[in-house]
């Protein structure tokens, strides 16, 4: 028999993924709300595509060589169930391009005719070594825009019209020193003319590259130009650059993009070594990164033209481009900046002596309650929650405490979480009236039932 005295151990969260609490989720929900009404305003509807797909579709879509692909998947051998099923391979999404692209091939959606624009919100799964912005199940906020070529989707106005949309986005949520790093990786044809170059550049010093590099050096060169490794910067930077492979259609198109985005005055960083790390990529490339709260995992969201990845899907022609933005990465740039400005602000209120500064706009945090109704004796509990039902369908938002509660313990309780308390005692449930107690002020009004949403409304 087992020993029932015994604490079992507990059970943690995974390593790699976290629990949002309700005093971080407000946030998380405000940059989605904000994302969701900058989409809206640019034309884009949602898609919900699968958290699981098979794992051929992130093999052919994301890229056998690619870091994502090679070692980071969740990938399990899912055994039939059933004589009429298959066993098949399925993965954990690391990224919903391929999973976007394969539902707009699935729907046959290019068949519309029309420029499909379409954002998604939602976790994706890496196994990568978890650090301070870098998670096993993380969430991205992304879109796409695809099309047959007659819709126009291949064209240097849409990239603009994304970059464009990313940066008001990023203002709009408040991000500030955000940085636009762009390049471009041209098409199929220049990228092959590429590597050869990088090829016939790397072969005399890739011996004295890191191993990983020189394994990319022989698998996919373009990879090196990604890597981080100290050592190596030297080499990498006297690499060719893939600017001067740009054939006339690629250079066009990529002067175009630039065009349009001094029009609309959005800044950008050439930087010829943003290459990224997903094989499906063509043309133009982008990463945003910040210089507050992430540290050394400071891209903030990546994206680019994948002008091949459906036909590589099986599909029809559909020019495309897309990006995805980390959303736990924004979240905890907003944070790092929110402090950064509340120190600010404190210093500056005793640096002028003038006393403690107003800070509540820069709170983000669970708002709090409209009330806390106490009921004073358990007889009065039924009549208490008949008092939050009605006051709910009103719209306030209200706890309700228990009979059994001392009162000192329901004023403590009522003070945390809510603006004003509601004592509901055999007195006043008999004459239809209630005791409002506001907390900010002090002020007290026993006040007949009916007058109750109204005062806390007001
Ligand atoms: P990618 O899909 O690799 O282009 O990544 C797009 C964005 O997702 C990056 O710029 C990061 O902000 C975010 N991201 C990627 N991997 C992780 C991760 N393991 N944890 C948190 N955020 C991530």
């Amino acid at each position: 028999m087992s020993n029932t005295n015994k604490p079992r151990p507990t059970i943690k969260a995974v390593r790699g993924t976290r629990d949002l609490l309700p005093d971080q989720t407000p946030l998380w929900n405000k940059v989605e709300a904000t994302a969701r009404a900058v989409f809206a305003r640019y034309g884009f509807g949602e898609i919900r595509t699968p958290i699981f797909e098979s794992t051929e579709l992130f093999a052919r879509g994301v890229g056998e060589e690619t870091d994502i692909v090679s070692k980071e998947m969740f990938t399990w051998e899912d055994r039939a169930r059933a004589a009429s099923e298959k066993a098949q391979s399925l993965t954990l999404r690391p990224e919903s391009t391929a999973g976007v692209v394969r539902a707009y091939i699935e729907h046959k959606l290019g068949e519309t005719g029309q420029l499909q624009k379409l954002y998604y919100i939602g976790p994706q799964f890496r196994r990568e070594r978890p650090q301070r912005g870098r998670y096993r199940q993380f969430w991205q906020i992304g879109a796409e825009v695809l099309g047959p070529q007659t819709s126009g989707s291949d064209s240097p106005l849409r990239d603009a019209e994304v970059l464009e949309m990313l940066a008001s986005l990023l203002d709009e949520l408040g991000i500030r020193d955000w940085k636009l790093e762009l390049n471009s990786v041209g098409n199929t044809e220049d990228r092959a003319r590429y590597n050869i170059a990088l090829k016939e550049a790397l072969a005399p010093v890739k011996h004295l590259m890191c191993p990983d590099n020189q394994r990319r050096a022989e698998t996919n060169p373009l990879r090196v130009l990604d890597s981080k490794d100290e050592a190596d910067q030297e080499i990498i930077n006297a690499l060719p650059k893939i600017a001067d492979y740009l054939g006339p259609d690629s250079s066009s198109h990529f002067s175009q993009v630039l065009a349009a985005l001094d029009a609309c005055g959005v800044p950008y960083h050439l930087n010829p070594r943003l290459v990224r790390g997903l094989d499906y990529y063509t043309r133009t490339t982008f990463e945003f990164t910040v210089t507050t709260g992430l540290g050394t995992q400071n891209a903030m969201l990546g994206g680019g033209r994948y002008d091949g990845l459906s036909e590589m899907l099986g599909g029809p022609k559909a020019p495309g481009i897309g990006f995805a933005i980390g959303e736990d990465r924004l979240i905890l740039t907003l944070q790092a900046q929110n402090e950064a400005d509340i120190k600010a602000a404190q210093e500056a209120g005793a640096a002028t002596g003038a006393g403690a500064p107003d800070l509540s706009h820069l709170e983000i945090g669970v708002p709090k309650l409209d009330a806390y109704i106490a009921p004073l004796g358990v007889a009065q509990n039924p009549a208490a929650l008949k008092l939050a039902r009605d006051l709910r369908a009103q719209g306030l938002t209200i706890e309700v405490g228990d009979g059994s509660f001392k009162i000192g313990k329901s004023f403590g309780f009522a003070d945390a979480i809510a603006r004003n308390i509601i004592l509901l005692g055999e007195d006043e449930v008999a004459s239809d009236t209630a005791t409002v107690k506001t907390f900010a002020t002090g002020e007290q009004v026993k006040i007949e039932r009916s007058q109750i949403s109204n005062r806390l409304k007001s």
